[in-house]
């Protein structure tokens, strides 16, 4: 079998479904499979229970033709798999994302990863706790979001994998600061295929809100060059997401593009937007952010843009602290049960996005600052 390691497709539309099976048929995904009695696993992006009109969980049109897809080829052991971020309930994700139907209708399993059991892997000189499904399968497919990240800039092949830990592990990557974890996880699990769903991925925020339409879906075979990609495709550096370099670094994969092939299946009719990332390095700097878990990040920054939008951040008199580095540290303002010894902190692990707004403008309201903050 060729190897295609160094391969990228892309293809470009609206018709979701028709454009994956296009996608699947040129990779030759079921030669690729061999054997049909192989387990397979499916790992969407289900990060929150938020449909993916909103640019943050996988469609399930990709899904659902990818599944068709290897129905008809004849592979029938299939599972869906995914632990949503720490905060929402993944049963709940799949629900409101459409994978609870799908499973129904094709008879697919579907594992929760926050009620897996767990089993600690060598992954490359850091043992890390994987849930069991990831590690029984015999070959896995990456469906993710081509997204943007407010901790990492991007997310994609390689961050994905996260959503196959249990909360607790998913919390302590966040206190390892995320890109060394992230890089080594690469080499504990094996991705075989990757599907990336970059339709209408929110360039900003993890958990959307801000969807970019793109009308783009593409595969590959190297979750490193994938990611690589998805960086020359926002504008990044490889090196300013330091993640892929590290998973390089422990051979999981090249991020030579120079050498990649990269065949576009058609020509797309829209060009993508890129992220703003003027907007949120401007909102990050009220906050002072030491080892935060996605959720609790990912939601100030949505809250902290809405402030913004109403003339309230500017000056705001305080820096907002945020992060498990300030367990049992005192200071003056901040988000989540981590800041509990604040003087003000905002209860909750994490706080949802409205909760953090509304004590935040009270905060302001405190102060007396908010009628001024207006003008
Ligand atoms: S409060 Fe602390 S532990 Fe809880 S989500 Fe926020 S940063 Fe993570």
């Amino acid at each position: 079998m060729k190897d295609r390691k160094n391969e990228i497709l892309v293809i470009y539309g609206k018709e979701y479904g028709k454009m994956t099976r296009r996608l699947l048929e040129e990779a030759d995904l079921a030669a690729q499979i061999g054997d049909r009695k192989k387990r397979i696993g499916i790992k969407p992006n289900l990060v929150s229970p938020v449909p993916p009109s909103d640019g943050a969980t996988t469609h399930p049109e990709v899904v659902e033709s990818l599944i068709c897809y290897l129905k008809d080829h004849g592979f029938e052991n299939l599972v869906i798999m995914e632990g949503s971020w720490v905060g929402a309930r993944t049963e709940e994700a799949f629900k409101v994302c459409g994978y609870r139907k799908l499973a129904d209708k094709y008879g697919t399993e579907l594992r929760d990863g926050q009620k897996e059991r767990s089993v600690p892997v060598d992954c490359k000189g850091m043992k890390i706790d994987v849930c069991a499904c990831a590690l029984e399968v015999d070959f896995l497919i990456n469906v993710p979001v081509m997204k943007g990240h407010c901790q990492t800039r991007v997310t994609c092949a390689l961050k994905n994998m996260k959503g196959l830990l249990p909360n607790k592990e998913k919390r302590r990557f966040h206190s390892m600061g995320l890109h060394k974890p992230i890089g080594h996880l690469a080499a504990g699990i094996r991705q075989d295929f990757i599907l990336v769903d970059s339709i209408c991925g929110d360039l900003s925020f993890e958990d959307g809100g801000n969807p970019t339409s793109m009308d783009r879906i593409f595969a590959a075979w190297d979750p490193v060059l994938c990611d690589a990609y998805v960086c020359r495709l926002l504008e990044y550096r490889t090196e300013e997401v330091p993640y892929i370099g590290i998973a390089e670094s422990l051979g999981a994969g090249s991020t030579d593009l120079d050498h990649a092939v990269i065949r576009e299946l058609n020509l797309s009719e829209s060009q993508a937007g890129l992220p703003d990332r003027d907007k949120v390095m401007r909102l990050s700097e009220a906050v002072n952010e030491v080892d935060s878990c996605s959720a609790c990040y990912g939601y100030l920054i949505p809250a902290l843009d809405r402030l913004d939008q109403e003339g309230l951040l500017k000056d705001f008199p305080e820096k907002i602290c945020i992060g498990q580095g300030y367990k049992g540290m005192t200071g003056t303002l901040g988000i989540g049960s981590c800041t509990k010894d604040f003087t003000h902190s905002l209860k909750g692990c994490p706080p949802t996005e409205t909760q953090i707004y509304d004590f935040l403008k009270e905060y302001l309201a405190g102060t007396g600052r908010l009628e001024a903050g207006r003008h």
